[in-house]
């Protein structure tokens, strides 16, 4: 999914949020998108157990790395990933988050594309069902590029100042991928069991060149094959002190655009006569009509009910009166 690709250095509001919430937003947003999903808590070790280090060495490595989700953000936005239109360069970033799952006895698979070093990395959970489709988390590693003079950081060192990290992909979408993959870590660590497989794909190309999903699909389906996805799209919102969890989002359906094509038909003569139905100028005044007109509001049933979710969870009195207004 495409989303709003600013310039200005991005914050994330997940570094802020401790580790429990990141485990309720996962939670609820798996539970909005598959509701058979089950999680059951178990002091059995994790059904995912392949070999390699003793179960106990894996569960310590997995709650090691899930206890961090910020030192996990961090390491991903070290990776320059930049997708300049033809994929980003992920191979030493997936390498890395290979080891990560390894360490915690998560089997993980690097998928080449024809590009070199434009590789996608999938990581699998086992769950204890036979016939439950999986769910798949779908995270994209490339992130777009780099204005420098626009930064006063560096943008692939994931500073953090005054609560809020700075990184390019902080925002979009490695922050949502370091805060699921904590996540899964964590309950991995403490033996949970999912009903479900739950595929992770950390893909290498969000729909700029020619070897993303779309291909991935294609080319893998049988790695792929899902009853559930979930990507980016919702939100953490906090409360205005920006610490306090306020609300998790999910997205239904993103804001799209709308084309328009505009003719304009005059008098055809030479360019030095000024000629009252000139085309260029009645195309102009055509742009500058559209560009102050502004659409109606309206309110549908899912916006309607989105309000009213914000009006009950926000702590401000005064933005809950304008809200339910
Ligand atoms: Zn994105």
């Amino acid at each position: 999914m495409t989303q709003d690709h600013t310039p200005a250095p991005t914050t994330d509001p997940a570094p802020a949020v401790n580790r429990r919430t990141f485990v309720t937003g996962v939670a609820a947003l798996t539970a909005a998108g598959v509701g058979t999903t089950a999680l059951a808590r178990s002091s059995a070790p994790a059904t995912a157990s392949p070999a390699g280090a003793p179960a106990a060495a894996r569960r310590t490595a997995a709650a090691n790395a899930g206890d961090d989700p910020v030192g996990m953000l961090k390491k991903m936005l070290s990776f320059d990933t930049q997708n300049f239109g033809q994929g980003g360069k992920t191979r030493a970033h997936a390498e890395w988050l290979k080891s990560v799952w390894d360490a915690a006895g998560v089997p993980a698979e690097i998928i080449p594309t024809p590009q070199p070093d434009n590789v996608h990395l999938i990581a699998r959970i086992k769950g204890t069902s036979t016939t439950a489709k999986p769910l798949l988390l779908l995270g994209h590693s490339d992130v777009v590029p780099v204005e420098r003079e626009n930064w006063s950081v560096d943008p692939f060192a994931g500073t953090v100042k005054k609560g809020e990290i700075y990184g390019r992909g902080a925002l979009d979408m490695k922050g949502a991928n370091a805060a699921s993959i904590s996540a899964l870590l964590r309950h991995v660590a403490e033996g949970a069991k999912f009903e479900r497989d739950i595929i992770i794909l950390t893909d290498c190309d969000e729909e700029a060149g020619s070897y993303g999903s779309g291909w991935l699909a294609e080319n893998h389906w049988d790695k792929l094959d899902a009853g559930m996805v979930l990507t980016e799209g919702g939100w953490f919102i906090a409360q205005s002190d920006k610490t306090t969890p306020m609300l998790i989002s999910v997205t239904r359906q993103d804001k799209v655009y709308f084309n328009l094509d505009l003719y304009a038909d005059g008098t055809a003569t030479h360019s030095s006569k000024p000629i009252p139905d000139n085309a260029i100028v009645s195309l102009s005044r055509a742009v500058a009509a559209i560009g102050d007109d502004l659409a109606p509001v309206h309110l549908t049933k899912v916006t309607r009910e989105y309000f009213e979710a914000l009006a009950d969870a926000t702590d401000d009195r005064r933005w809950e009166r304008a809200i339910r207004g």
